[in-house]
């Protein structure tokens, strides 16, 4: 059998092998376990085995499991990863430690407005829709600059970079087209001044392409903790 001990183990070896193939230090590349739809139990075993940065997509869900997990002092770091709608800002901006997902400025003013005094900025990338009209998330390439520029004003919100979610495809070359575009967009971003230095992208099937391309966060949730069932998971 295979324990999420072993998964997350191989995860950080495949992460290794591919930073060796990039030219690039393994400690450049963090590991977000993405943990939607996985309770508590699965979180705690992956935390036994010294992960501590973890994804989730739903808000509720994700509330649950971080203030489930609040008294325990483990130091664990929450990232919003799914898409995000105006009502639900508020419990995302009072738990979360990153937003990943921030496609327009009514949403990053939200966030901002709504982050409580007494916690730190919270970090936040922009997604882009780097894989053209397939994809239905993200902000289109041209409009990244204008949307940086307004986002990285907002006093309690961190700009830290990028995100985006490619169409799935086989096809180890073609998988690193939209995340050579990422890297050349946040190249952009940095030549016009704005300090921002994170690459989220890669996912279970693709985090190789990702990390020769530069990301700096890679997302995995199937490569840990196995296939999601998705009926009945929000009982965290
Ligand atoms: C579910 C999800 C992941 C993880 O995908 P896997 O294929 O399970 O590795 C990563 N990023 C986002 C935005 C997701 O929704």
């Amino acid at each position: 059998m295979t324990t999420i001990v072993q998964q997350l183990h191989h995860t950080r070896e495949r992460i290794a092998l591919a930073c060796a193939r990039a030219g690039r230090a393994a400690a450049d590349v963090q590991l977000l376990a993405v943990s939607k739809t996985f309770g508590a139990d699965r979180i705690a075993e992956a935390v036994a085995a010294g992960q501590h940065m973890f994804g989730e997509n739903y808000v509720a869900e994700g509330v649950a499991k971080i203030e489930r997990f609040q008294s325990q002092n483990l130091a664990l770091e929450w990232h919003m990863i799914g898409p995000l709608q105006s009502n639900k800002t508020r419990a995302v901006a009072q738990h979360f430690h990153w937003v990943h997902s921030v496609d327009r400025l009514k949403i990053a003013q939200r966030l901002s407005s709504q982050r409580p005094s007494g916690m730190a900025n919270l970090q936040v990338c922009l997604e882009v829709n780097a894989s053209g009209e397939s994809s239905k998330s993200g902000v289109a390439p041209e409009s990244i600059k204008n949307l940086a520029r307004a986002v990285s004003q907002l006093p309690h919100l961190h700009l830290r970079g990028l995100m985006c979610i490619p169409e799935p495809c086989d096809d180890p070359d073609r998988q690193r087209l939209p995340f050579a575009l990422l890297r050349e967009l946040l190249e952009d971003l940095q030549r016009d001044g704005l300090a921002v230095d994170t690459l989220s992208m890669g996912m279970s099937d693709d985090l190789e392409a990702a990390i020769l391309e530069g990301a700096t966060i890679v997302r995995v949730g199937r490569g840990i903790f196995g296939s999601r069932h998705y009926p009945g998971h929000h009982t965290p």
